[in-house]
């Protein structure tokens, strides 16, 4: 008999566990022809989450859990799922069942047919802004002009992965995550499933626009290093354009004569530079902080207490 993991990600979610409990266990008493492990990966929750789920798992052996000793963000909460997935497929789902669970077995029947990774991907997006719709779409638009690779569009990280991809993404162990760009990356066959989005069964939403745009940036800067090669082009023009005026102030001062009036376009001329250099250093800053940070070779997450056994144990950074 095959093996489904289900990897939910967990961060204040006390809520919503019932009803997510309830449709779990629904799932895998309907589909008795696969062995069932649910994963719940708490990430530092500060409210009832890592009771409520003990005590799924006091009372039902398919539930395991992870619990970390802080909160590490849902991009880590995944890989660590990952890590402990030892099944056949793992299907990574939100907790706030958002992603309906009911869409799995079709799920398993495209990877049955040999597909490795089948993504989720939106018809619509219920109980979402209009703005994080648009923001979204112009951002992965955004990023594929960037890379060729090909990146899904309006997917989320609701998808079932083979075997082999899960092995592949353990090996992903960067520290400025972006699992999206990630699953992207690792390539393998995959197929698309679209699926309406519902809203937020209960809570609210973790991920603010502070921590989308830190996303968004991961994202870029882990796929391409095109914003480098942008501000270069950039500081390229703009020196050849301050070269060409030069030799025209230069004519123009031998030809009449010293020139005292000028100061604005001297001005527009050095703020203009001024800025072009800050963006640039920007955004090799950007890159040299992840070096930084990637060349401490920090372990990715600490686990305090969790229910399952593993082999070649957790070490959090093999
Ligand atoms: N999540 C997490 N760690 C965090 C933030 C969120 O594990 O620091 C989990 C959260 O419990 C949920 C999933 O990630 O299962 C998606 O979070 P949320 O619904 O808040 O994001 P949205 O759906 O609005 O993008
Ligand atoms: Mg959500």
């Amino acid at each position: 008999m095959k093996t489904i993991n289900i990897i939910i990600p967990c961060h204040n979610e006390a809520e919503v566990f019932p009803k997510l409990q309830e449709r779990l266990v629904e799932l895998a008493d309907n589909n008795k022809e696969y062995k069932w492990e649910f994963i719940f990966v708490n990430d530092g929750s500060r409210d009832k989450t890592i009771e409520k789920i003990k005590d799924f798992a006091d009372n039902d052996k398919r539930a395991k859990y992870i619990n970390f000793s802080r909160n590490f963000g849902k991009e880590t909460a995944m890989l660590a799922g990952l890590d402990y997935a030892d099944g056949d497929a793992a299907v990574i789902i939100d907790a706030d069942l958002q992603d309906p669970p009911e869409l799995i077995p079709d799920m398993i029947k495209i990877w049955e047919t040999g597909v490795d990774d089948v993504y989720a991907r939106r018809k619509s997006r219920s109980g979402e802004t209009s703005l994080k719709k648009w923001t979204s779409s112009l951002y992965y638009r955004l990023l594929q002009t960037t890379t060729r690779v090909p990146i899904q569009i309006d997917t989320g990280d609701f998808r079932l992965l083979s075997r082999r991809c899960v092995m592949a993404l353990r090996e992903v162990r960067e520290r400025n995550r972006n699992m999206k760009a990630i699953f992207s990356w690792v390539g393998y066959k995959k197929q698309e499933f679209m699926y309406d989005r519902d809203a937020r069964a209960a809570g609210t939403t973790q991920q603010g626009y502070g921590k989308l745009i830190n996303l968004a940036i991961d994202g870029i800067t882990s796929f391409t290093t095109a914003p480098l090669r942008i501000a270069a082009v950039i500081g390229l023009l703009v020196t050849f354009a301050a070269f060409l005026l030069m030799i025209r102030v230069i004519i123009r001062t031998v030809v009449f004569g010293p020139d005292t009036a000028g100061y604005p376009s001297l001005m527009t001329a050095i703020l203009f530079l001024g800025g072009v250099q800050l963006l640039s250093l920007g955004i090799i800053g950007e890159y040299i902080g992840r070096i930084f940070i990637e060349t401490k070779n920090r372990p990715l997450y600490f686990i305090e207490e969790s229910n399952i056994k593993k082999a070649n144990s957790p070490t959090s950074n093999e």
